[in-house]
């Protein structure tokens, strides 16, 4: 410290280059070489080091290597100190993370993954250390970048990048999460800093960012969950609490923050109990796939299955997929769930003992989450997997929910059309909740309408139900759209919903979800519509 030379040993030699002066370089030297964004960082962590304030020097920063490309480096360090407590000396390891820290190419933020492995290497080693995770996101993100070009998005997550670096201190972590959110990994546990730190948060946002001729105002809500709340025992559950935590704070309003609360900790624990037994089942064969028959009336039999998941406990016990199906989207075990369900489900289409009960053409049916509408490749991977069983397209239906596709119309219809293109069929599931539009079945290339229970149930005594499904089925009969009516439970309901000219029928009269083994004990080909009503 008193020449300011560095030394380097040899194996650094061929890692930075031949342009550097060897062996000695100067910490000029080293700097020039420290990426610019990190360049300031990483003099503050050396001075904050040399000054005493922190017990040893440990900081992650970009180094342009030989190739003239960046690595991600860790440079852990602690110096001697003399008599007076002086430094004289600042000695220690560099070590390459590049291969581990993977990068969100735009922002050069670590991440996801990252986050996870030190979060493991935080509950295998260093428990008593104070660790909180805080996640940042930004409800109007699309709102905003519906208006601007993709270059001025990439600026824009950079400007937000760049307030938010400021704050954390260089042993913690800001990583990119996938959905675009953020991730504060902070070595602090104190509730009142941490509050602090979210209202600067909020303040570094008053001002709008401004890209060319936008003035783009971000509003964000964020959650914060400490290592030491009871029921964190690991990466998984403080992941899932501070995503619990924010789907709080999404829902309390703009601009809030939530810490994991004791409130919320109950409705949270059940929460990380279903997504610890979800992903049990995805790992031990637990997801069962349920078979709901649809009838078809204009044929009086069984035209088809719907497919519904289960998860099946150690212990034999069941959980509906009310429970898991919401977990499983935001935990993101909805594609390995959906996976194991098209995989589990499609050979059923081959089953020689279901085809003989029900026709060689029975159809069945799977739900698509919303989370799945974003998955381009998933029309293709599934016409492959038909294609490896022989299965003709035609038998396959696709169920996608009303909302799912008010989500996001452009990407839904995409995906439709690329389903249609194939030969499998569309279903608009749960119509008739929330959203409906009569004026978008029009828009949509859709083969059924699934009319939801609320507007099915109870028909028979409810005369302004009636009126709404009339509307709705002859609406469909102009569409040339199939009509499903759902849950029908009773004969009255089943007689006014053929009086009205649905052409499909499902519901616990013709036979609850069931296993393929049950199906085949209980349900008859047909049989179900007495004379009287067909
Ligand atoms: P859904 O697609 O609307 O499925 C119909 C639900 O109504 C099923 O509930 C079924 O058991 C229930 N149901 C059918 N007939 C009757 C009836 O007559 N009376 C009553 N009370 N209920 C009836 P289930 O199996 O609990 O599934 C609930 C929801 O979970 C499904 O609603 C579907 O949206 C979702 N789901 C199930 N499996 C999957 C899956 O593998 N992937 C995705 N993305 N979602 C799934
Ligand atoms: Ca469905
Ligand atoms: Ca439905």
């Amino acid at each position: 410290l008193a020449t300011g030379d560095i030394l380097v040993s040899e194996r650094w030699r061929t890692h930075l280059g031949d342009d550097v002066p060897w062996p000695v370089l100067t910490f000029e030297d080293w700097l020039s070489r420290v990426h610019e964004d990190d360049r300031r960082g990483f003099q503050l962590a050396v001075e904050s080091h040399l000054s005493g304030e922190s017990s040893n020097l440990h900081y992650e920063y970009r180094l342009r290597t030989a190739n003239g490309r960046y690595r991600i480096m860790v440079c852990r360090g602690i110096c001697q100190r003399d008599g007076q407590g002086q430094p004289i000396r600042l000695s220690g390891t560099q070590s390459d993370l590049t291969e581990r820290k993977y990068l969100d190419p735009i922002t050069g933020l670590p991440n996801i993954e990252f986050l996870q492995s030190e979060l493991n290497e935080h509950f295998r080693n260093d428990t008593s250390a104070p660790l909180t995770l805080m996640l940042v996101a930004i409800p109007n993100r699309s709102a905003l970048t519906l208006r601007l070009t993709h270059p001025e998005t990439v600026l824009a997550r950079r400007m937000v990048v760049d307030r938010l670096r400021t704050l954390i201190s260089p042993d913690e972590h800001l990583i990119m999460m996938p959905d675009i959110s953020f991730a504060l990994l902070l070595r602090r546990e104190d509730t009142r800093e941490l509050e602090a730190l979210a209202e600067h948060i909020r303040s570094l946002f008053e001002e709008p960012l401004i890209i060319d001729e936008h003035r783009l105002w971000i509003s964000m809500v964020m959650s914060s969950v400490t290592a030491h709340e009871p029921g964190i025992e690991n990466a998984e559950s403080l992941l899932g609490a501070a995503r619990i935590a924010l789907r709080h704070a999404r829902q309390t309003g703009l601009g809030t923050y939530q810490t994991y609360a004791r409130e919320i900790r109950q409705s949270s624990e059940t929460r990380i109990q279903i997504e610890q037994h979800l992903r049990t089942a995805l790992r031990h064969d637990g997801i069962r796939v349920y078979l709901q028959p649809l009838v078809d009336f204009r044929r009086g039999q069984v035209s088809g299955f719907e497919a519904l998941s289960r998860i099946e406990l150690p212990d034999g016990a069941l959980v509906p997929p009310g429970q898991f199906i919401p977990v499983a989207e935001e935990s993101g075990l909805i594609r390995p769930l959906s996976d194991r369900m098209i995989d589990l489900s499609l050979p059923l289409l081959n089953d020689p003992a279901l085809l003989e009960r029900y026709g060689q053409d029975f159809q069945l049916a799977i739900n698509l989450s919303p989370t799945q509408l974003h998955d381009p490749q998933l029309p293709r991977s599934l016409a492959r997997k038909l294609e490896a069983l022989s299965v003709n397209p035609r038998r396959m239906k696709i169920e996608i929910t009303e909302s799912s596709v008010m989500a996001s119309p452009a990407l839904a219809l995409s995906l439709i059309r690329q389903f249609r293109d194939m030969g499998m069929r569309i279903a608009l599931d749960d119509f008739g909740t929330g959203y409906s539009s009569l004026s978008y079945l029009r828009s949509l290339p859709l083969d059924v309408i699934k009319i939801d229970r609320s507007l099915v149930s109870g028909i028979h005594q409810d005369e302004e139900k009636r009126a709404i499904l009339e509307m709705i089925i002859s609406l469909c009969e102009r569409l040339e759209l199939q009509t499903v009516a759902e849950g029908i439970e009773e004969e009255a309901e089943l007689g006014c919903v053929l009086g009205l000219g649905a052409t499909n029928g499902q519901g616990y009269l013709f036979g609850r979800p069931m296993t393929a083994a049950e199906l085949l004990r209980r349900v008859p080909l047909s049989g179900f519509l007495t004379p009287a009503m067909s």
